[in-house]
Formats: structure tokens, C-alpha cells, sequence
């Protein structure tokens, strides 16, 4: 077989968002535009897209936009990348092909932190990064010597990482008006909820600012998530130089980046004043990972730090970038007081746009390790691991108290903000109708 001759299938499978199921919420949904909008698709189907030679024949699946799949096409290779609440569907598409004959292969965060569990299903999985063995995978499928197991050597060069081909996810059937930029892999912080250090590694390796822009110039659209929170982490000089040198290249282009954070964040009014003059518009930032919001969501909390949140909150605010609070949950060591406390802080610090998620035992983290070693887990039915069901049994209260908790946050957080604040700072970023 000849490298023309390669026909390959990629396949995203369909998901359950978050707050699928809870119907008592629809209001606040559909008034607010929260709590269900999708982001752009990950990077890692774009990425191989960009890897693969152009004579390979290459055609995408996106199981989320309601097309059926044609189990019976003759094709080389499947490739299925996926996250957890992907996991079931992924197996089930997975199963269909192999019934067939279909050659499979899977890669992605999931299949990496449980790769005995997906062989169950798949000819062969990709450990980690995909890009080092790409290429070689791609070979095996010609000569007809996939492996069952691949796992690159050694870390990637972010260096070499291509453009992602983001048009694979063709645009007549989406309203994307954001992307996704990828500008570091690794982490040394190994926070409890995390599967990136795992998977990535302990340091933090960079892309080329050089790169990075151009990877912004090619894209269509004048917003985009930097969703690397590392590059928010505090007391790391170069993390710091690097998130400025590469603001300072993006100021005056008219963009709008939402970036990503944990509450490590770097408390200084004037390093937000230069991200907003970056085009920084927006701070994601989630609750419940790091030191600083594990003490804010506890019990024994003091008033000096709370304040400390609090002027986290307003610096970016008082830059002018919109702060998103994403609070977690269910973690070990909180108790049933932590609803009120998460509306107390919200009003204090004067948040109007947040979400929240119940803490779930992810494949790859520390979390999920804890759960499973202590046979805590309820269920691996993947389809409900979506951050809006309770999965494990909880410490600090019980399972209707954390899933009666996490609703009623919803209600009584939105209760009285002004919908047109919410999603000022971002525009049309759903993808899909709700
Ligand atoms: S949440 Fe962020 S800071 Fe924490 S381990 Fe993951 S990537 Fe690192």
C-alpha cells in the first residue's frame, strides 16, 4: 500500500455537556447563555490533520453535530480522540468499526491515563503525546504492523508543532467565532483535579512566541482561548516574561484572548493592566485546585485571605478583564457549607459571571487516584462524568446534598444579575444551538 492509497477516518465522539439532564436549570440557560456552550474543539484532531501527509485521504467524524456514521465505509485507520465523558460513546463507535474489520486506534487525554481499559476496544493507543509517533503510526497502518501500544520517547518540541487544520471541523455546520491556541504543554504544580502534569510532564516546555502568532494570523477569527493556565502561574519569571513578550506582540491587533487560571495568579494591578492592553478580555479561572481557592471555599477561611481572593478578582476587573469564576464542588475537605460560602464570595468580590461543576475523579489525577484507591467511585458509566453528576461517594456531605447544593448554586448565583453582563466580553461563542 502506497501512502496514497492510506484512507483515514477521525473521529470526535459525541458528549454530554454538563448540565444536560438538569431541566430545572433550562431558564437560567437559555437566559443567561451560561452553563451550556461549547467550546471550540480541542486542538489534538486538528493537529494530526496537520501531521498527515496530503495524499492521505482524511475525512473527520464530529459525532457531536448529529450526523450518523457510516460504519460500513472502507477506511485504513480510525482514529477516536477523546476526554472522558467522550469515553462510552468512543467504545461503542470503536466496537461498531472493529465488528467490521476496521483497523482502530485511540489517543487523547482518556485513553492515555487508562490505556488497558481502551485496548479493550481498540487495536492500538496513543500514550501521551501523538505527535512524536504520528508518522510512524501511519507507516505501521501501510505496512500492515500497527502496534497495540504507542509512546513517544521523549517530550515534544513544541517547536515543531504545526498549525493546527481547525477547518477539518468544517464551518457550515458550526458558528465557531473563537479558537483554541495552544502555547505550553507540562506542568510542575500537580494540583488535585489535574491530569495535565501526568500526561505532559513536570516541566513546562513553550512555544515559540514566532509561532504562536502565526497561528493566530491564520486564524479566521478576531478571539481565541489560551487555555494553558500555566502561563497565569505566579512566581515563575519566565512564565511571567513569556505571557508579556507575547502580549506585547498581540496589542493593537484588536483581539480579544480570553486566558485561562487557577487562583495562582500574579497579584500585581499592573501585570493585568498590561494583559488587558494585550487584548486580554476575559479570565477564565476555576475554583478548587489550588491552595489559595481551597482555602477561600473552606470552613476555616480567614479574612485576610479571603480579601486576598478578593483582589485577585478585582484586579482583573479594574483592568478591564471580565473575571469568569468556575467553582468546583464536592472535594474532599469541603463541607455542605460551601454553597453559601462560594454566593458570599461571588457577591463580595462583585463576580457576574460564573459557572459551576461538581469535582469528578478524572482518569490521571490525584483526585481520581484517591477515589479509586479508597473504592469511592459509584459507576464508570463515562456519559455521566461530565462534571454536572455525582460519581463518588463525597467526604463532606452526602451525594443529594452535593448534587442539591450544586443546582440551588446555580439558581441563587444568577438570582438578580443583569443578563446582559454575563457574556459581555464574548460574542457568539456558542457553537451549536443549546
Ligand atoms: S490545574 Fe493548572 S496549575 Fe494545576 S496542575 Fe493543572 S495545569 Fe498545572
Amino acid at each position: 500500500m502506497t501512502s496514497r492509497d492510506l484512507k483515514l477516518r477521525l473521529v470526535y465522539p459525541r458528549f454530554r455537556k454538563f448540565l444536560d439532564g438538569h431541566d430545572r436549570l433550562k431558564p437560567l440557560i437559555q437566559k443567561y447563555e451560561v452553563g451550556n456552550y461549547t467550546m471550540p474543539p480541542p486542538l489534538g484532531l486538528p493537529i494530526i490533520a496537520a501531521l498527515t501527509p496530503p495524499d492521505v485521504e482524511l475525512s473527520l467524524t464530529d459525532d457531536n453535530i448529529g450526523k450518523p456514521i457510516d460504519f460500513d465505509e472502507k477506511t485504513d485507520l480510525v482514529a477516536i480522540s477523546f476526554f472522558t465523558p467522550q469515553a462510552t460513546r468512543a467504545y461503542e463507535i470503536a466496537d461498531e468499526y472493529r465488528r467490521r474489520g476496521t483497523k482502530v486506534i485511540m489517543g487523547g487525554i482518556h485513553p492515555s491515563c487508562r490505556p488497558q481499559e481502551a485496548l479493550e476496544h481498540a487495536d492500538a493507543v496513543c500514550v501521551g503525546e501523538v505527535e512524536p509517533v504520528w508518522g510512524e503510526i501511519l507507516d505501521d497502518v501501510r505496512t500492515g504492523a500497527l502496534k497495540r501500544m504507542y509512546r513517544p520517547k521523549g517530550e515534544y518540541d513544541l517547536a515543531q508543532l504545526p498549525i493546527p487544520r481547525r477547518d477539518i471541523f468544517d464551518g457550515k455546520d458550526y458558528n465557531w467565532s473563537a479558537h483554541l491556541v495552544l502555547v505550553t504543554r507540562g506542568c510542575p504544580v500537580q494540583c488535585t483535579g489535574c491530569p495535565i502534569p501526568l500526561k505532559e510532564g513536570l516541566d513546562i516546555r513553550y512555544r515559540p512566541i514566532d509561532k504562536v502568532i502565526e497561528d493566530i494570523e491564520s486564524m479566521p477569527f478576531k478571539q481565541f482561548y489560551i487555555i494553558d493556565d500555566t502561563v497565569m502561574l505566579p512566581n515563575k519569571r519566565r512564565i511571567q516574561k513569556y505571557l508579556l513578550d507575547l502580549m506585547e506582540r498581540t496589542k493593537g491587533r484588536g483581539l480579544s484572548i480570553f486566558l485561562a487560571s487557577t487562583m495562582m495568579m500574579f497579584p500585581d494591578p499592573e501585570f493585568y493592566r498590561k494583559l488587558a492592553e494585550g487584548g486580554t478580555s476575559s479570565m477564565y479561572t476555576v475554583f478548587g485546585f489550588d491552595r489559595l481557592s481551597r482555602r477561600l471555599l473552606s470552613a476555616d477561611c480567614t479574612p485576610s485571605e479571603w480579601q486576598a481572593g478578593i483582589d485577585l478578582v478585582r484586579m482583573n476587573e479594574d483592568a478591564g478583564i471580565h473575571f469568569f469564576g468556575s467553582f468546583g464542588v464536592g472535594t474532599d475537605g469541603q463541607d455542605a457549607g460551601v454553597f453559601k460560602r462560594i454566593i458570599r464570595f461571588c457577591r463580595d468580590a462583585r463576580i457576574d459571571l460564573a459557572e459551576f461543576y461538581i469535582e469528578t475523579p478524572f482518569p490521571g489525577t490525584p483526585f481520581g487516584k484517591v477515589c479509586e484507591d479508597e473504592g469511592r467511585l459509584l459507576h464508570r458509566n463515562y456519559e455521566q462524568w461530565n462534571t454536572g453528576n455525582v460519581v463518588f461517594e463525597p467526604k463532606g456531605m452526602t451525594k443529594d446534598e452535593l448534587l442539591g447544593g450544586f443546582l440551588q448554586l446555580w439558581e441563587d448565583f444568577y438570582e438578580g444579575i443583569d443578563e446582559r453582563r454575563t457574556l459581555r466580553t464574548f460574542d457568539g461563542v456558542s457553537s451549536r444551538p443549546i
